[in-house]
């Protein structure tokens, strides 16, 4: 059996006014239901946390586990989730009437699964949903996909058009709907069979890459690509104004609120070139090379802290000191992720290395001295005299240490098998 991996594709729609109506309602019921059962939920926890505790109190149990085994622990499985969605629905009809029943039992699942979580330990108690707030619906079945037309089918919507900005792949599994600040979006979620590694992988084209700071990235072929902090300036520079005029306007006023939006819109669509660069980026280099080797950072997935909300755009980026690093940091982790998956998709091979002293090692000689980067952008060695642009000759050391970490894994298979070792350094069986 191949492997499978699962990947989302997203996409802008573009509905009509009624669509439109119709996707508010969805994410207002689904959202109701959500919080009414997670309210439910939460009071009979109480409950029963209070219970234990006024028996312990009271002496009628000597330790928490004895209280434990006298007091009824809520029970919590799908069978409970659904019987109270059938209550709540014959409770309020509206639900019944405005939304898909599909969509809001995905979204009673949800809850439940968040509880799973948390009674797992492994996630915190479930919170209620904000408007806005990473809530939306979701269709397990019964949507279809009109890609030639750049339409959708939804299930009580109908067709909705959207963005056809890349192409779906895989086989479409189940479909999210969502509202950000500029508009609607769907994402599609997708199945693969990942490809078994390729045997014999072009090792002419394996390349190591040199991720920096002005240079988004530098290859050990002599190519690089620029960051986009140019390209990004007039943006925001735009931002930057925005800011200082919120700054005189009146707080709680109408001007306030659709400059705050404004603002938002602007950070989104920071973030929207950010993340298409990211992609051409490593489309074009898992096209080009079945072997990429790259430095093993420890770069943290930061989107998070980073990110504004809608009420707040942007707060937690105000930290002026970390941000062009966290900006970066976040940039590299979600570069290594595409990177790692497309090579997935293809067979293709990633190779981490360590990277310790890349930047300070002669590509020619391999001394190894601070004193052969006394300016940034040079290389120049300090024992051999070459001289080169300093990322470029990262990248090289970046490759070449690859080919020792292969020729060292390989050295042990073939000792294992007992084989010639003069095969085994045959230059051509050696990456790189
Ligand atoms: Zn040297």
């Amino acid at each position: 059996m191949p492997e499978i991996m699962r990947l989302a594709f997203k996409y802008k729609l573009r509905p009509n006014r009624k669509q439109e109506q119709a996707m508010r309602n969805f994410s207002g019921c689904c959202r109701f239901a959500y919080n009414a059962l997670l309210a439910q939920e939460k009071e009979e926890y109480q409950e029963y946390l209070e219970e234990l505790e006024s028996r312990l109190c009271w002496g009628e149990a000597l330790s928490k586990d004895e209280a434990k085994a006298l007091c009824v622990k809520p029970k919590l499985n799908q069978y409970t989730f659904n019987y109270a969605l059938k209550k709540l629905k014959e409770e309020y009809p509206f639900l019944k009437e405005y939304c898909h029943s599909q969509l809001l039992q995905q979204k009673v699942m949800d809850l439940y699964e968040a509880f799973k979580k948390f009674f797992k330990g492994t996630g915190g108690y479930p919170k209620f949903k904000k408007r806005h707030s990473d809530d939306g619906f979701r269709y397990p079945q019964g949507f279809k996909t009109d890609e030639d037309n750049g339409r959708i089918f939804l299930p009580k919507i109908g067709y909705i058009r959207y963005r056809n900005s890349r192409k779906i792949e895989g086989i479409p599994k189940n479909v999210t709907v969502r509202e950000e600040a500029d508009g609607w979006y769907v994402s599609i979620q997708c199945e693969f069979a990942l490809k078994p590694e390729i045997s014999i992988p072009d090792i002419d084209t394996a390349v190591g890459i040199d991720m920096g700071v002005k240079r988004f990235l530098t290859l050990s072929d002599g190519n690089f690509i620029n960051n986009l902090e140019e390209k990004l300036k007039p943006l925001e520079n735009k931002i930057a104004l925005l800011q200082r005029r919120i700054k005189h306007k009146v707080k709680g006023s109408n001007n306030i609120k659709k400059a705050y939006l404004k603002l938002t819109l602007l950070h989104k669509r920071k973030a929207d070139i950010r993340n298409d660069f990211l992609h051409q980026v490593s489309t074009l280099l898992v096209k080009n090379h079945d072997v990429i080797v790259i430095e093993d950072l420890k770069v943290r997935n930061m989107s998070k802290s980073a990110k504004g909300s809608i009420a707040n755009p942007g707060k937690n980026v105000k930290a002026k000191a970390g941000l062009n690093r966290s900006i970066l940091n976040e940039a590299w982790h979600k570069f290594f992720t595409y990177l790692e998956y497309k090579l997935k998709l293809k067979g293709g091979i990633l190779i981490k290395v360590n990277p310790k002293n890349t930047s300070q090692t002669c590509i020619k000689c391999g001394h190894i001295s601070k004193d052969n980067r006394t300016e940034q952008a040079v290389f120049k060695c300090i024992k051999c005299g070459y001289e080169a642009n300093a990322d470029h000759n990262a990248a090289q050391n970046i490759l070449r240490r690859a080919g020792l970490a292969r020729m060292a894994c390989q050295a042990n298979l073939i000792r294992g098998r007992q084989q010639e070792p003069s095969e085994a350094y045959n230059s051509s069986s050696i990456v790189v």
